[in-house]
């Protein structure tokens, strides 16, 4: 290939491979335990991929609708009725995605010009910011305490301005764990009120809420939910993140504009495993036993390495845990993950990559999405450090 002899000029010149891509890959090669980037190492329902592999059979092997087929979107909306009580008309205000990526993507773009304010909290899931940045907008950051992750909304409020465009919520929340109270839901919903500021609420772990606390959806607030996209992914709730399969809901007027991009970002999405996800949504069981399920893990994790010397704070959602290592070494949180890696053999996130200005609480993340097994073996490895 000839080398490219003109100058590129980055959109996005500060922006590194995602954390998640380094850490696997160092994981894989390390062969340590991969408790670092969120993905299950068990399988999907073997009912799924059933249901998936008989549409291809069946033929549906071409171009799904572009706001993706009807049957899966009616599946959706019901199912925000029978949890949330709100409809959401599936023929306007609903959207299949490749992922919540591609929805988070979508929403931005079609909201954000050239010097708009998009306020979000940090720890950020990674693709918030540079999807605010590659459309000329900026990131307002809001920095957590990382003892408790509780949002000031009297600093929100005041960094609300005509500038504002949009806010980004993510509960619950991808690192901490932690999860938005109702008190918290209606705060934000006093300040948005009377302002013009659009919501992304990213609810990918909606099913994924432990000690019988209730996930406080964006669509349960009708001050929110009439400027809210509200995304969501299979790939959390039904052990395939490699589908990357999605969806957004949002008023139709937004959801009219979300979709002038959405068609030329990806147009739609893949048709066969819509069919099987569709029939599979039919019983509300197949995601409701989630919570149930990953609390077990979470305590069976936590149970394992108490006695270890990381510290911590229960996950209240999500199938992420934090483990603090104040008690073990004062190095930075990507050297202490680097270092149990290629040493201990088992992999986790350095929590300052999301963080404003690299912030480096000595908090690292682990992914309990595993087999009891894999659990076992992480767990034997943290009581040794
Ligand atoms: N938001 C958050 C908070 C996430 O943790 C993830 C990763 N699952 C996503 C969005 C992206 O989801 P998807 O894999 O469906 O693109
Ligand atoms: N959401 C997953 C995580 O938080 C990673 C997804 C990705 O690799 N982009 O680990």
């Amino acid at each position: 290939m000839p080398t490219y002899k003109h100058r590129f000029q980055s959109k996005l010149p500060e922006v590194p491979q995602s954390i998640f891509s380094v850490m696997s890959a160092l994981a894989h090669k390390e062969n340590a335990v991969n408790l670092s980037q969120g993905f299950p190492d068990f399988e999907s329902d073997s009912k799924l991929i059933q249901m998936v592999n008989n549409a291809m059979i069946n033929g549906k092997n071409q171009y799904a609708p572009m706001p993706g087929i009807f049957s899966l979107r009616r599946a959706i909306s019901e199912k925000m009725e029978l949890l949330y009580g709100v409809s959401y008309n599936p023929e306007t205000e609903i959207t299949v995605t490749a992922g919540a990526t591609q929805a988070i993507f979508t929403a931005i773009a079609a909201s954000v010009k050239k010097d708009d304010e998009v306020i979000i909290f940090k720890p950020a899931y990674d693709c918030y910011q540079p999807t605010i940045e590659l459309f000329g907008g900026k990131a307002i950051s809001v920095q957590l305490n990382p003892e408790d992750f509780k949002i000031d909304w009297e600093l929100v409020k005041s960094l609300i301005s005509d500038r504002t465009k949009m806010i980004i919520i993510n509960t619950p929340h991808n690192p901490s764990g932690r999860i938005l109270s109702k008190q918290d839901m209606l705060q934000l919903e006093a300040i948005l009120q009377n302002t013009n500021v659009l919501l992304l609420s990213d609810e990918v772990y909606e099913h994924i809420i432990f000690d019988e606390e209730q996930h406080q959806s964006a669509a349960l607030f009708p001050a929110l939910a009439e400027r809210a996209f509200i995304v969501a992914s299979f790939g959390k709730t039904f052990h395939n993140t490699g589908w990357k399969t999605g969806y957004c809901l949002a008023p139709a007027a937004l959801m009219k504009e979300f979709q002038k991009v959405h068609q030329f970002n990806v147009f739609s999405v893949n048709h066969p495993t819509q069919v099987a996800l569709a029939e599979y949504l039919k019983t509300p069981n197949n995601y409701l036993h989630l919570s149930n399920f990953y609390q077990q893990k979470r305590d069976l994790f936590l149970s394992l390495i108490k006695d270890s010397c990381f510290t911590f704070v229960p996950s209240k959602g999500t199938y992420f845990q934090l483990l603090n290592f104040k008690n073990i070494t004062n190095e930075t949180d990507v050297d202490f993950a680097i270092r149990l890696t290629k040493e201990h053999k088992i992999a986790s996130i350095p929590i300052s990559v999301f963080n404003e200005a690299g912030l480096d609480s000595k908090n690292l993340r682990f992914c309990f999405a595993k087999t009891d097994e894999t659990l076992k073996q992480a767990a034997a490895i943290l009581c040794k450090i």
